[in-house]
């Protein structure tokens, strides 16, 4: 029940994203998550050696009144930093556990502390046309008091955000580019005009996506693409002297090429996904099973990258107020014949094509299965004919 709950609000919170102008200033972003990096692998110590101790798991609130205490004797130095920021690297421990608890996930990781990647803010910020402003605290030796320290920040605000904004975070990429994250509630919808159109999609390792339309698309694979251009940074990074100013300069050139590829795939994603929302009013896919095809393809799932483009098929259908459904994993969608319903159990992985031996019909194994997806969804089962 709960879990349905959290899902339902995400819906309406949209994330718009923006990257932070660069400026010396930056440095006190670096800082400050330096910093949150060590509040995160003290308490997570904490939690751990509480658990050995008295064989409980102490939970945000045994921990949070800890951060107080530590904040005013040993921990002086993390004080400047607003307290719902320090507050929710606690929270985010707590929410792993919570859901290591419930099978969900692993258990939480110390993590190195130039890895720490985000920040978020509640209340000590102020957003204005292209600025955000961030209430840092600064120790005052005169009236021995935190004096606020208010800086500003500004990003490229090439489009606006809608709706309540509920909080903003501060993100720092592995290039070293600082972004700005501003989540707001907007269920605001775009609604395409119905075009009375229904689609089915097979995913596939060979050809991406095959509709039943019989229409293929093939995936550009940008990682593929860039596999000359990636050996050639990671061998110009393994002859630099580890921990040299060129060897950390090489390893911002690669994550930059690995930040542009993921930009290509991302970018390529959006604009198929709104291509299709276009042209259909109901979209029906299969459940992918990730972690199997991951196991068994490796570096070409991760180049695909199904999950995401799922996400934000997803995310389009809800926009522009289209169906998006998914039918069950074990549907059989390849083995029925899509004219005459007869199970070929002699299908191999290698069978491209086939023939029917019952009705006589020659299919594209592709084609055949999305058809029946489609079908499976929103037609008569394949087994009532
Ligand atoms: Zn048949």
């Amino acid at each position: 029940m709960a879990k349905k709950r959290k899902r339902k609000q995400k819906r309406t919170r949209r994330t718009h994203k923006y990257q932070i102008r660069e400026h010396p200033q930056n440095m006190r972003l670096g800082n400050m998550l330096d910093d949150l990096g060590d509040v995160h692998n003290h308490f997570l110590a904490l939690e751990k050696r509480y658990y050995r101790r008295y064989g409980l798991y102490a939970g945000r609130y045994r921990l949070q009144p800890h951060l107080t205490k530590l904040l005013k004797r040993t921990k002086h130095h993390w004080a400047w930093i607003p307290r719902d920021t320090l507050d929710e690297v606690i929270v985010r421990i707590h929410i792993t556990y919570e859901r290591f608890f419930d099978g969900l996930g692993g258990l939480p990781k110390f993590k190195r502390k130039d890895r720490y990647r985000s920040a978020k803010f509640e209340s000590a910020y102020k957003l204005e046309e292209g600025r955000v402003r961030i209430s840092f605290k600064a120790w005052d030796e005169s009236s021995q008091t935190f004096k606020f320290n208010k800086r500003w920040f500004s990003f490229h605000q090439h489009r606006e955000w809608k709706g309540h904004v509920r909080y903003i975070q501060i993100l720092r990429d592995a290039v070293g580019t600082f972004w700005l994250y501003v989540v707001s509630d907007d269920a605001s919808t775009d609604p395409y005009s119905a075009t009375g159109e229904s689609v089915g999609i097979d995913f596939g390792m060979d050809t991406y996506l095959t509709l039943n339309t019989g229409e293929k698309i093939e995936h550009p694979q940008p990682l593929k693409q860039s596999l000359t251009e990636l050996r050639k940074l990671n061998k110009s990074l393994s002859r630099k002297v580890k921990g040299s100013n060129n060897w950390w300069r090489a390893v911002r050139e690669l994550a930059r090429l690995y930040r542009h590829i993921a930009n290509q795939r991302k970018d390529w994603h959006w604009k198929l996904a709104t291509n299709l929302c276009k042209r259909f009013d109901t979209i029906v896919t299969e459940t992918l099973n990730l972690d199997g095809m991951k196991r068994l393809w490796g570096r070409k799932v991760s180049d695909l990258s199904f999950g995401q483009f799922v996400e934000i098929l997803k995310f389009k259908c809800f926009k522009h107020k289209r169906e998006f459904l998914q039918i069950g994993q074990w549907t059989p969608t390849t083995k029925p014949c899509s004219d005459c319903g007869y199970h070929n159990k002699n299908l191999t992985l290698d069978d491209r094509q086939w023939t029917c031996p019952e009705c006589g019909s020659h299919h594209d194994r592709d084609i055949n299965a999305a058809i029946n997806i489609l079908r499976a969804a929103c037609g008569p089962s394949v087994e009532q004919m």
